[in-house]
């Protein structure tokens, strides 16, 4: 085996069963089995509707992939306090980011305050509704 890093934060294992349905296309599910290797697929994690015989409860030292997202996420203050503002920006995130299995890694947090200036319409309006 390849060397690999040894990781010191695990989000939490997800179900990566396959659904039929169009969205989401994995169920995604906090997954506690493995399907081993076999000559037709890698180790594959499940939660406990989707295992199946044979699966195994993930052992501690389970090779898995992390994904990375590096993204910026623009939110509306609920406070004009910054302290207040970033720390609640910073908890609506973790909630949000924790539904869809994965871990907040807070770099920076700032805000600015500002006004809107709405861009005018481009275009033929539809006659009775006040330009946007
Ligand atoms: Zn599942």
């Amino acid at each position: 085996m390849a060397d690999v890093p040894t990781f010191l934060v695990r989000p939490p294992l997800r179900c990566s069963e396959r659904m039929t349905i169009a969205a989401p296309r994995v169920c995604g599910a906090r997954a506690t089995w493995m399907r081993p290797a076999s000559a037709l697929s890698e180790p594959r994690f499940f939660c406990a509707l989707h295992s199946q015989a044979g699966d195994v409860l993930v052992p501690d030292d389970a090779l898995f992939r992390r994904v990375t997202v590096t993204l910026e996420v623009m939110l509306c203050a609920v406070s004009s306090n910054p302290g207040v503002a970033h720390a609640e920006a910073v908890e609506q995130l973790e909630r949000v980011i924790a539904g869809a299995g994965g871990v907040v890694n807070l770099h920076a947090c700032r805000s600015q305050l500002g006004r809107w200036a709405p861009q005018p319409a481009v275009g033929p309006q539809k006659p009775g509704r006040p330009p946007r």
